[in-house]
């Protein structure tokens, strides 16, 4: 049965899943979500014995209903494979009772890789399927991972151009390098004077942008996003949860149908969404703990009903998820709502004009499979060395905030099911806050000295990822205001 997707603001509008991933946002700014969720219909026996790959595309087949089998086992493949460094793809390790799935083995080491691998694939099979005549441009703002990921994804992808926008003082010196450095004909970065919100809001403006649109088409290019708002990055992002709840049926862990809870460290909440599908669908998932850092804007609203974006916004050691506003909240509270486009439409005027809303009692009662905590920077440095210092395991700050709220939810509610954390980022990504978390001696050292260290306390050897970026030549040395992005667009497009 073809599977048709709406947008969170207009249920009248329908269109095919290839339309969806090939316009990324909908015309009227709300978000693409499937008119239904689709069942598991397999057993986790039938799971438990299917690699990534083939759960991938098993997964892929439900929502994107018009692409063909084939079409999705080739994305697939060109996806997930040796650019991860390892056949698991997505590989458990237990530590200190918890599971930890380490969403960073992809060529950008962090778990935007999940999805970003193999967007670029869907999207040439969507522009296909819709007789896209122009040229793509992929438009992208980026808290510092999915920036890198795209442009590694979309790099010299026949009809695809892709712009990046970051914050300039808001990433890691790691991530900075990596994004300065990308190669490709197609390829173009700049920094913003501003932060992420800015770079993020920037980008909305210029979607929703009508006269730039005709503009655009006139010198032969259409928009499309790579931000977790494309819902081709979303429904890959299901694959894993999927994955690991079978791997830990098939290691022995648990047995079929015990719950399991999953704990996500969140910044735009698409990560954590993918887990709710993933219930949704009928894997046997338990609580949804979604983990911030001090930016808990999200903390917030899942304990207050009230999400108000009307606050400081920190620079932390977790920079990816550094965000006041965090865009696929939407697409749950469109459920939460009982599928309410007009209310989620108020709702998001309403945190444009003033930036906060509020949730009603029954839609915060719909919100139940969720909890919340977050972690201060000192608690995040603090469980980097705890979990060091008793196991070995080292872990980057994203997933030290989710351990954290981990262990507060255990320890809070006594709950004992077995917790899957999401390891978002390689600890490589970070080391300078990992090593000084570890042993604050590592602190008089230059972050890129400090790579030379991880080998030896992480256990791990330096990924492709850190040793490529040692000698690169910095490419990109673009910088706007936020409020100069369409001028660098055109600038970047030649037009
Ligand atoms: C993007 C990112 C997050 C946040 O994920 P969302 O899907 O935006 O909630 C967390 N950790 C790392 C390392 C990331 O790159």
């Amino acid at each position: 049965m073809e599977l048709y997707y709406k947008s969170t603001r207009n249920s009248d509008l329908k269109v095919s899943a290839s339309k969806a991933i090939l316009t990324g946002l909908a015309p009227d700014g709300g978000l693409f979500v499937p008119e239904r969720i689709p069942a598991l219909a397999l057993s986790i026996e039938e799971l438990a014995a299917m690699d990534y790959q083939e759960t991938a595309c098993a997964l892929m087949q439900k929502f994107f209903t018009d692409f063909t089998e084939e079409e999705l086992r080739s994305c697939v493949e060109k996806a997930y494979d040796e650019k991860f460094d390892t056949e698991e793809i997505a590989p458990l390790a237990k530590a200190d009772g918890n599971y930890y799935l380490e969403l960073f083995h992809g060529a950008t080491i962090a778990f935007k890789d999940m999805a970003l691998s193999i967007l670029p694939h869907l999207m040439t099979v969507a522009a296909r399927k819709n007789h896209a005549d122009k040229e793509i441009v992929i438009l992208t703002a980026t808290s510092g991972d999915t920036g890198k990921a795209a442009m590694a994804g979309f790099a010299d992808v026949e009809g695809t151009r892709i712009i990046v926008f970051y914050p300039r003082d808001g990433v890691s010196k790691v991530q900075k390098l990596q994004m300065v450095t990308q190669k490709g004909r197609n390829v173009d970065v700049a920094a913003i004077r501003g932060n992420f919100d800015q770079a993020q809001s920037g980008v909305k403006a210029l979607f929703e942008d009508r006269e730039f649109a005709e503009e655009l088409a006139a010198h032969g290019y259409q928009f499309s996003s790579a931000n977790s708002i494309n819902i081709g990055r979303l429904v890959p992002q299901i694959v894993y949860y999927v994955y690991a709840y079978a791997r830990l049926v098939k290691y022995g862990e648990i047995c079929p149908g015990d719950l399991v809870n999953v704990v996500v460290p969140t910044g735009n909440f698409g990560n954590i969404l993918a887990a709710y599908y993933a219930k949704q669908m009928g894997l046997p998932l338990g609580r949804l703990i979604c983990a911030s850092n001090e930016n808990k804007v999200l903390y917030d609203f899942f304990r207050t009903g009230t999400y108000d974006k009307n606050r400081e916004f920190v620079l932390t050691t977790s920079p990816s998820m550094d965000i006041l506003i965090s865009s696929n909240l939407e697409r749950l509270l469109y459920l939460a709502a009982g599928e309410d486009a007009a209310g989620t439409a108020e709702r998001m005027r309403k945190l444009q004009v003033s930036g906060r809303y509020e949730i009603t009692a029954a839609m915060k009662e719909r919100l139940a499979d969720f909890d919340a905590g977050y972690a201060d920077e000192r608690e995040t440095a603090e469980e980097i060395r705890r979990l060091y210092e008793k196991t070995g395991y080292v872990i980057d700050p994203h997933t030290a905030v989710a351990s954290h709220v981990c262990r507060e939810y255990q320890k809070r509610t006594g709950d004992g099911r077995p917790c899957v954390i999401a390891s978002t980022a390689s600890p490589y990504k970070f080391a300078g806050s990992v090593l000084s978390a570890i042993d604050p001696a590592f602190g008089a050292k230059d972050e890129m000295e400090l790579l030379a260290d991880m080998p030896s306390v992480s256990g791990r050897e330096t990924p492709m990822a850190i040793r490529e970026i040692r000698e690169a030549e910095v490419l990109h040395k673009t910088e706007c205001d936020p409020e100069d992005m369409k001028e660098c667009v055109k600038r970047f497009l030649g037009m």
